[in-house]
């Protein structure tokens, strides 16, 4: 098969042919339709993720086809349209039994743990417990954004975050997790502010549904904007990119017993961001992470879906080819384009 592969990490992946892979006993391989870039895979290839064992091929946010199933598969058949959440739980370790997939012990993440889905095929383990039937009027495109950003994202507002009607919530970066973020706590009946540098992705978060917009490059003081617009602070406030400065100011911007969601990745350098510990305390804050979402958790997803109240199809942005994806990828880190690019020719 075709996949992008990369043998030293930051130096350029190229498409080359590697053999096909085969089932797991209790996976599957899905022919993949269609797949997600993201930020994630551009840490990977940077040698950020300890996961990745070299040579690597990268791709996380997949749909497609079931193409063969393992000898312990029940639930699954050749043929069946699925997606899967980018963290897949072993389904018998203490978390996964107390339902929490997304930190499970031994957890199967394509892209990371194992070869991932910039390629034609790609073997994904625990199919019983992680796979996701699609919807007949969902296309893939569409399926495969959801797999990280907007499930995390879902997870964030719905599950960590506990957005209420009403409330008001600020998300800080306009990327995939933020723009996921801003219509989801939207959908939820929540006032949304959208922070960013630039005034395009502000404008595209306003469509998405954010009711007030602060540009952090032009005004000196988020967080006092924050603060001002909401009379008092954010109920709810998500890091959607993940740095030093948008960490410090979700939390900072929170009114008392406020809540703080991590969503985006804070690796290498960042991994050890100082956060306003005094305010915390004072202001009894909740600080959360969010990790991806269970499978079974996508049926509500789902639900909105289908229902007209929640639109991803909104935000994929770009579609291009395998062989385009190599410098795409080394391109991840530079913020450019709305929306979430998707492989869809292999
Ligand atoms: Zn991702
Ligand atoms: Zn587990």
């Amino acid at each position: 098969m075709k996949a992008v592969l990369f043998e030293q990490f930051g130096q350029p992946p190229r498409v080359q042919n590697v053999p096909d892979p085969a089932p797991s006993a209790a996976g599957v391989v899905i022919k993949v339709e269609a797949t997600g870039l993201c930020r994630s895979d551009w840490h990977g290839w940077m040698g950020h993720d300890p996961d990745v064992v070299l040579p690597h091929v990268p791709g996380h946010e997949l749909a497609g086809t079931v193409l063969a199933a393992g000898s312990q598969v029940t639930r699954w058949k050749k043929g069946d349209r699925v997606t899967v959440p980018f963290v897949g739980g072993c389904g018998h370790c203490h978390e996964c039994n107390s339902g929490n997939h997304q930190v499970c012990e031994q957890q199967f993440q394509p892209g990371f743990t194992a070869w991932g889905s910039f390629a034609e095929y790609v073997a994904v383990d625990y199919a019983d417990t992680n796979l996701v039937a699609l919807p007949e009027e969902l296309d893939f495109a569409t399926a495969a954004s959801l797999g990280c950003r907007f499930v995390t994202s879902f997870r964030a507002i719905v599950d960590q975050g506990r957005v209420k009607p009403g409330a008001w919530v600020a998300v800080h970066g306009c990327g995939g997790v933020g723009l996921s973020a801003i219509m989801i706590a939207t959908a939820m009946g929540a006032n949304v502010i959208a922070v960013d540098l630039t005034e395009e992705k502000l404008a595209f978060a306003q469509e998405m549904g954010a009711v007030a917009t602060v540009n952090a490059r032009a005004s000196k003081d988020v967080v006092g904007a924050v603060k001002e617009i909401t009379k008092g602070g954010a109920h709810v406030s998500i890091d959607a990119l993940g740095s030093p400065a948008t960490c410090f100011n979700s939390i900072a911007n929170l009114r008392r017993r406020g809540r703080h969601v991590q969503v985006g990745l804070m690796v290498g350098d960042h991994a050890r961001a100082s956060v306003p510990m005094a305010q915390i305390i004072a202001h009894e804050l909740e600080i959360y992470g969010s990790h991806g979402m269970q499978a079974f958790r996508y049926q509500d997803m789902m639900a909105m879906i289908r229902a007209g109240k929640l639109a991803p199809q909104k935000l994929v942005g770009k579609h291009i080819s395998l062989d385009e994806a190599p410098a795409a990828l080394m391109a991840m880190d530079r913020f450019e384009g709305i929306g979430i690019g998707v492989i869809t020719r292999f």
